[in-house]
């Protein structure tokens, strides 16, 4: 039996990094046979947080009017939803507050893509990770990610382990198992998240070994492909769902900011 499929990370062209318009992804979702699609686009931040990368405050109001449009012209046909991927840093926690209260999102992602101010999944600063101890910064990764857990803020944790993402594997493991104590103990979900597969690693977010253990601890995961692209959409969702269903994890999605399935 398998449940209507959602994928509940995307983006769209506000973010600078995106391109196909709303329209183009639900229609690729629609054409792949989803049931559904969350947009999910990179949330403005403060001004001095890595801006090139994101919508500005200024064009909030146009992100969700342009969700909005999509999920009128595809209703009853796709289910469209309006979410964001949120970012933890600390510091910004009250910004995102104010911007998470400004709409009626339906999933909220909190992702880590900084640690202090190296953004280290940006292909520009790699050189960077010759620099650092590999535990250390896994560590360092990890705590950020229990913060953002109990910062209240947000739905799921964003592709869980990225900081794997050209292939500096964590050397050791006890750092993430105890963030998915904390992520289970908040009862967050995971984004299950096929960007991964596409990257020089080769291999979704979460790992399989982590996505045993998130089964474990009874963390349901968010189907999403990250895609900043209509190809992407749904990207290896049948991989996904066999690697999910063999460590007996459950799937779920967000309306409303209120898990389902
Ligand atoms: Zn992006
Ligand atoms: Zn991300």
């Amino acid at each position: 039996m398998t449940a209507p499929l959602f994928d509940s990370h995307m983006h769209t062209p506000l973010c600078g990094h995106a391109t196909g318009t709303p329209r183009e992804y639900a229609q690729a979702a629609l054409d792949s046979g989803l049931a559904g699609i969350c947009f999910t686009d990179h949330m403005p931040m403060p001004a001095w947080y890595d801006a090139p990368w994101r919508m500005r405050l200024d064009q909030l109001a146009q992100y969700v009017e342009d969700v909005r449009a999509v999920q009128a012209e595809f209703a009853g046909r796709l289910d469209v939803r309006l979410g964001l991927e949120a970012d933890f840093h600390p510091g910004t926690e009250r910004f995102v507050e104010e911007v998470l209260g400004a709409h009626p999102w339906d999933y909220v992602i909190g992702s880590i893509h900084y640690i202090g101010a190296w953004g280290f999944d940006n292909p520009e600063f790699i050189a960077e990770y010759d620099s650092r101890d590999l535990a250390g910064l896994y560590r360092d990764y990890y705590a950020l990610a229990e913060g953002a857990a109990k910062s209240g803020l947000f739905d799921s944790i964003g592709h869980l382990d990225l900081p794997k993402k050209f292939g500096h594997r964590d050397p050791d493991g006890y750092a993430a198992l105890h963030a998915l104590d904390v992520i289970a103990e908040r009862g967050l979900a995971l984004d299950f998240n096929t960007a991964g597969w596409r990257k020089p690693v080769a291999e979704a977010y979460p790992a399989p070994d982590l996505t045993r253990a998130a089964a474990e601890r009874g963390i349901p995961f968010v189907l999403g492909s990250d895609a900043h692209r209509p190809e992407e959409v749904g990207h290896r969702f049948t991989d996904a769902i066999k690697q999910i269903h063999d460590v007996g994890g459950r799937i779920v999605t967000y309306q409303g900011r209120v898990r389902h399935g």
